[in-house]
């Protein structure tokens, strides 16, 4: 089974997409967190990409693509693996398509995640993110407590790029590239929409409601 979790910046994927990795043994592949590791250790490519991404502008498609290349053609992913944040524009779309073709595998749901731009800016001002498990929090929303072991030495961080001006840009970016491709995935029937304003623990038990009817 391969997933796509689809949604505006801030949508909630990366919460809901850890959520799923873990309940059904899926691994989570994050464009933006792959991106974000090369930026963290300074590879050439990370150099190249920063400006970019803290701009609230797509990485160029060929990057991508190699990027994702490694991760389809690595049989130890094969059909276990939840895209978070990925395609981003058709051409994404289309390569991904030709991936997984020639690596024997499909596409077998995407869920969108709907949630309005007001709601949107506020997720990702308050968003921290444990520098060393990855977990996400959000001050408003999700806060942390004491009780959550797993970030007890890790420094919660935001990202450099939620700011208003960058998220801004980053919404823009959804409107103009990415949101097209949810007709490009309905027409396909692969599309399931799904409220993403809703309490992250309704929002997951849809999701994996979906999961179970195309698991049978
Ligand atoms: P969000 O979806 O919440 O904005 P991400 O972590 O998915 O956050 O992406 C952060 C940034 O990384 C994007 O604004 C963009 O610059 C870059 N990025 C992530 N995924 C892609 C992708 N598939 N194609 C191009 N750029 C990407």
């Amino acid at each position: 089974m391969n997933i796509i979790i689809f949604g505006p910046p801030g949508a909630g994927k990366g919460t809901q997409s850890d959520k799923i990795a873990n309940k059904y043994k899926l691994f989570k592949i994050s464009t933006g967190d792959l991106l974000r590791n090369e930026i963290k250790n300074s590879t050439l490519l990370g150099k190249k990409i920063e400006e970019i991404v803290n701009s609230g502008i797509l990485v160029s498609d060929n990057v991508i693509n190699d990027l994702i290349e490694k991760v389809v053609s690595n049989n130890k992913y094969k059909n276990q693996i939840i895209f978070d944040g990925y395609p981003r524009n058709i051409q994404q779309a289309k390569n991904l398509n030709a991936l997984l073709k020639k690596h024997e595998q499909k596409i077998d749901l995407v869920i969108n995640l709907k949630v309005s731009l007001d709601l949107i800016t506020k997720r990702i001002i308050g968003r921290l993110v444990c520098s060393k498990c990855g977990n996400i929090f959000n001050e408003f929303f999700n806060p942390p407590t004491q009780k959550l072991t797993c970030c007890k030495d890790g420094a919660l961080k935001r990202r450099s790029d939620d700011n208003v001006e960058t998220v801004k840009k980053r919404y823009e970016t959804y409107e103009n590239s990415t949101k097209p491709l949810l007709e490009y995935y309905s027409k396909l029937g692969l599309l399931k929409n799904i409220g993403g304003e809703n309490k992250i623990e309704e929002i997951g038990a849809k999701i994996a409601g979906f999961i179970n009817l195309i698991q049978g």
